[in-house]
């Protein structure tokens, strides 16, 4: 099968199966094959990996996966390209093509079934209209990983690797990083993609910590803490905390808090490292 990272081969297999874009499903093809091979490079792929891939297309770089993976899964929702898909793949006999939204399947399930629960890489470029959910879906669900590479929006992967302190950093940025070590592998511009998106794009490699790197007593309670910090950004902690976020926590706990945290008791949440949420959180709770 011809290389669907040629642009004129994208085209002829659209052209054969008479294909048109699902702007509802993010559907923009990647048409060059050095962002492909950076992908792959990025994440590591060899021999001994099972590969989740979130959103085949038209099968462009699932067939890179191939090539490089030990065993591959390709989901894709668009029951429309599931033919083009067995045309695209049928010189590969390690992969599995799968007809579902990826955010109904139990991928917990899957990583036990096809990889013996052991870590599994996902590999995608990502319909960005789902970008959070389905990473947040991976963490959250404790699907074993090893790693994440995927393609986002720009302005996503950088969201995912802000620090404390600027106006990219929020609770993106901490759930990701609670999670995993991030680093931008590549930016790449609209002409890589058929059709163009309107918005630049980047290739983020989340290397998954095989350790928790801040110990924190109730993961959930964290997380809502970070979430109401940011809902009332321009809030003071104290403020953000106590008005109405459904936390139980008063003005003067988080005062008390902030106080033994050594911490300015006008702070906005956006100034806080991960660390911090944690001790935070876990201060508050202890008074409960
Ligand atoms: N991997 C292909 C490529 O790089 O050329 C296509 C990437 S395109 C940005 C995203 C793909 O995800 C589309 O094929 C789209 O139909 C699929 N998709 C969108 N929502 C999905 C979902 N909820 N579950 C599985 N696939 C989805």
């Amino acid at each position: 099968m011809a290389e669907l990272g040629i642009p004129q081969n994208t085209i002829a297999v659209l052209k054969k199966y008479n294909i048109h874009f699902q702007k509802k499903f993010g559907q923009n093809f990647l048409i060059d094959t050095h962002v492909l091979e950076k992908i792959i490079a990025s994440a590591g792929v060899t021999k001994d990996d099972f590969i989740l891939e979130i959103g085949p297309g038209i099968g462009t770089m699932t067939q890179y996966l191939c090539e490089s993976a030990g065993k591959v899964m390709a989901v894709e929702i668009d029951g429309n390209l599931i033919p083009v898909l067995q045309d695209t793949l049928s010189a590969y006999s390690n992969v599995t093509v799968v007809n579902e939204d990826v955010l109904k399947l139990d991928m917990v399930q899957i990583a036990q079934e096809y990889n013996k629960g052991k870590p599994i890489k996902v590999v995608a470029n990502l319909p960005y209209y789902i970008t959070t959910p389905i990473i947040m879906e991976l963490f959250e669900s404790h699907v074993p990983l090893e790693s994440v590479t995927v393609m986002v929006q720009k302005e996503v992967a950088d969201r995912m690797q802000a620090a404390p302190g600027s106006k990219e950093y929020g609770a993106l940025s901490l759930a990701v990083q609670y999670y995993a070590r991030t680093e931008i592998v590549a930016n790449v511009p609209p002409n890589c993609f058929m059709p163009r998106p309107n918005v630049g794009s980047a290739v983020i490699r989340l290397t998954c910590h095989k350790e928790n790197p801040v110990k924190v007593a109730d993961e959930k309670f964290m997380f809502r803490i970070i979430r109401a910090s940011f809902n009332q950004r321009r809030k003071t902690l104290q403020n953000g905390l106590g008005n109405g976020a459904g936390l139980s926590v008063t003005k003067e706990e988080t005062a008390m808090a902030l106080e033994e945290m050594g911490l300015s008791q006008t702070i906005r949440g956006e100034r806080l490292s991960l660390e911090q949420f944690a001790q935070l959180s876990n201060l508050l709770q202890e008074r409960k």
